[in-house]
């Protein structure tokens, strides 16, 4: 059957990613971590910003170690770099990982001695190694490095992994003093302990790479990074209608907003589907230009109802963005910044 392919209107949302932010947060981060380079973690389509986005980026800033979670997402990744670049945080759990991460050439992180023993069973080669030093997710207890499964293991980057690095409090030096300890007991090349929260304790926590995420698409792991860190994404969406609702009547699902007076509403083209998530009703805010609208109402699925008295101009098709701030967009809603990123739906993110 011949499916017709007339070309497709424009969408009436978008998730805006300021690119060149991305650029300049890596070369941040980049220098906060002093003499060691920092990589990325793109995992998650680049934490919802979209990979086909954040990794030119990146490269352009000079990037160039990437760490993705899942081995599905490798292919998208070596859209833009060679296998020795990319390192997969999961790690092999059969031997077909084991065989494709041969084929494309990129490392796997063993996290375990059964994934030390596929990846030696069959063939070896460059992989990186994962230390637990008390986060107790994924790794090597220290305890396990004497086993001879790891003689003559060809171990790229020795790392670890911070719980708690966005906290003040004992752990984060006792997982440093630990780390410390294995450096010695295992062949590598090079050693990474900290994530974008990690690198701001200090040059003590750098070691010869950093793997920020976070602070790449303009979160803020620690206080002292807020006034480095630049804003990345901002959800805009198209306005579909407009109307005047009367005082007295109500504002979408379950009725929960009522009009004191007149009010003038637009109807935007967002929703939770797209990851404006319900925690929004009544809380949330959008804007055009400095004028803020607040949400009114439950958002439904596709749809958020806005106040737009502080700009009663706008009609159907005007665009507005959602106030989006991560920081303040986290304590208002409870998620954090990691989910408030990475909840980002299809249709926002095109
Ligand atoms: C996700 C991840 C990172 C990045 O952490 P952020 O807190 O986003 O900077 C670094 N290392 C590992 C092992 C990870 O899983």
């Amino acid at each position: 059957m011949k499916i017709p392919d007339p070309a497709l209107p424009p969408p009436a949302l978008r998730l805006r990613v300021d690119c060149a932010a991305i650029g300049e947060n890596w070369r941040t981060l980049n220098q906060m971590s002093g003499k060691a380079d920092a990589g990325a973690a793109v995992k998650a389509d680049a934490y919802g910003v979209g990979l086909d986005r954040a990794m030119p980026a990146l490269l352009d800033a000079g990037c160039r170690n990437f760490f993705v979670a899942h081995w599905c997402e490798v292919p998208a990744v070596l859209q833009h770099v060679t296998g020795k670049n990319v390192s997969v945080l999961h790690g092999p759990t059969s031997e077909a990982d084991c065989a494709y991460a041969r084929a494309v050439g990129v490392r796997p992180v063993l996290n375990s001695l059964a994934q030390v023993n596929a990846w030696q069973s069959t063939g070896g080669g460059p992989c990186d190694l994962m230390i637990d030093t008390g986060m107790n997710r994924l790794g090597l207890r220290a305890e396990e490095l004497g086993d001879p499964a790891l003689e003559g293991l060809d171990v790229e980057v020795l790392m670890s992994h911070l719980a708690c690095a966005d906290e003040d409090g004992p752990q984060s030096a006792q997982q440093l003093s630990r780390f410390r300890d294995v450096l010695g007991k295992v062949l590598h090349r090079r050693a990474s302990l900290a994530n974008s929260a990690g690198i701001a304790l200090g040059a003590d926590y750098a070691f010869d790479m950093t793997r920020p995420g976070l602070g790449l698409y303009g979160g803020v792991a620690r206080p002292e990074q807020a006034e480095h860190i630049k804003q990345v994404v901002t959800p805009q969406a198209a306005i579909i209608q407009t109307r005047m609702v009367p005082a007295g009547e109500t504002v979408g699902y379950g009725a929960t907003y009522r009009a004191e007076r007149d009010l003038p509403v637009a109807i935007l083209s967002i929703g939770y589907a797209d990851g404006y998530l319900r925690c929004w009703s009544g809380k949330g805010a959008f804007r055009y230009g400095e004028a803020v609208l607040p949400v009114l109402g439950r958002v439904s699925m596709d749809m958020t109802a806005i106040d737009v008295s502080a700009a009663p101009q706008l009609a159907e098709g005007d665009w507005v963005d959602a106030e989006y701030n991560l920081v303040e967009a986290s304590a208002r809603t409870g998620l954090t910044q990691y989910e408030l990123l990475t909840l980002s739906g299809p249709r926002l993110r095109g």
